[in-house]
């Protein structure tokens, strides 16, 4: 390990980044990990701080990038406690006043922390379980949701227009939204299929700071669903649709497929006919964007649109209501970047400030587009005995489409 790798991390659009920020704060109002926990290490801009002393300099380009620079470990060392402080949602980058990409500089942070071998200590096992199994949760069983299935799902149909990439959270942790998207292809027709051997789409790799696996396992999932020639990719995570979307372009990973997220493709199918819902839902349904989906996958208008379609048409603006803090404004559920796994009571801090929203407006379901914040979001409802339904998208519309041709 050697200072020259630590400071090839940092772009150079980043270094002049990190002398621009004015110290003014505004990212702290807008950070819902401070917004909840209000210590120190947990303001946005603090970190960028830090960020300059590991690098030996203050904050001079030529002084960054001068082979005389330094990076102390120790000073790593100490930092990893705030670097991981963090759900890596990107508002601070919203509500920075000139536009720092706060977010993109912790993962550099974290990519240092990691090389140093400095993670904290729950995210070991996490390193551990995807160096070996290939996803951040379990040993086996990724598979096991389709034995659960009263119909059949075409594995590893090679020329197939969709390809559904379940991920680990959807296909391991809640097995209700991989069955509800399976159900919804297939009432659509869908000429679809699965893989049988995906790995991590690489976002649980980015968390941890780990960008040369992160990198890997997108070639590796590129190469296996290339080898398949299908037209379309579809994930049911929002997670997984930023790093196929963005992420695998940042780390130089091309394909030749199509990027969508259900939500997309359902607003389509709805569209077109392809799908027709029976019976209306006539609760009050709020919707949360997912940081990754809404602020940073650009996805904000579709799942909107879809539950436009399911709720009673005339007085719309009744059946969906929306929280104060939406669209590239969302706020965090609480559960990304593994800070569920550090600081669980931190998480169901940040959710419960969500479901209050929620409370506020009158609204009796929170649906969301993403397996993270539907899990978060359903834990704190249950700690905090909050009267309120929560679901993901796929399972609502599953649930209310017409089985009549
Ligand atoms: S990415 Fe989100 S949680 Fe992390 S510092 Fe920025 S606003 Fe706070
Ligand atoms: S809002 Fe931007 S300029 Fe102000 S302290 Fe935060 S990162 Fe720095």
């Amino acid at each position: 390990m050697t200072t020259e790798n630590f400071l090839r991390e940092l772009k150079t659009s980043q270094i002049i980044e990190l002398e621009t920020c004015v110290r003014c704060g505004a990212c702290s109002e807008v950070c819902p990990v401070y917004e909840q926990d209000k210590s120190i290490i947990a303001v946005p801009a603090l970190k960028l701080q830090e960020l300059r002393k590991i690098i030996g300099k203050d904050v001079s380009i030529m002084g960054l990038i001068s082979p005389a620079s330094k990076v102390d470990l120790k000073e790593l060392r100490k930092a990893a406690e705030a670097a991981y402080l963090c759900t890596l949602c990107g508002r601070c980058w919203i509500g920075c006043i000139i536009g720092i990409r706060n977010r993109e500089l912790r993962e550099v942070l974290r990519s240092m922390i990691y090389r140093a071998g400095y993670i904290p200590k729950p995210l070991k096992d996490v390193d551990e379980l995807l160096l070996k199994y290939k996803n951040p949760y379990k040993p086996s069983g990724r598979l096991e949701w389709i034995r659960e299935l009263d119909f059949q799902i075409p594995v590893n149909a090679r020329g197939a227009n969709i390809l559904y990439f379940v991920g680990c959270t959807s296909a391991i942790r809640d097995p209700n939204i991989a069955k509800s998207t399976a159900y919804i292809l297939r009432s659509a027709g869908e000429n679809w299929t699965i893989m049988d051997n995906e790995w991590c789409c690489g976002s649980a790799w980015i968390a941890l700071g780990n960008m040369d696996a992160a990198k890997n396992f997108a070639e590796r999932n590129v190469k296996e669903i290339e080898s398949l020639n299908v037209e379309k990719v579809v994930v049911s995570c929002a997670e997984c649709y930023r790093m196929f979307k963005w992420e695998y372009p940042e780390l130089n990973v091309n394909y030749n497929f199509e990027v969508l997220h259900i939500s997309e493709l359902i607003n389509k199918y709805l569209n077109e006919g392809r799908l027709k819902i029976g019976k209306r839902i006539t609760e009050r349904i709020t919707y949360h964007d997912p940081c990754s989906l809404s602020r940073l996958g650009g996805i904000i208008n579709e799942p909107r649109n879809v539950l436009r379609q399911i709720i009673p048409k005339e007085v719309d603006f009744h059946y969906l209501v929306e929280m104060p803090e939406n669209k590239m404004n969302t706020y965090c559920c609480g559960g990304g970047a593994f800070l569920e796994f550090i600081h669980p009571e931190l998480t169901l801090k940040i959710a419960e400030h969500r479901l209050n929203q929620a409370n506020r407006i009158g609204a009796e379901i929170l649906v969301s587009s993403c397996p993270i914040c539907k899990i978060t979001f359903t834990n704190a409802t249950n700690k905090f005995n909050k009267n309120i339904k929560i679901y993901d998208i796929v399972e609502l519309v599953a649930r209310n489409i017409s089985t009549n041709p």
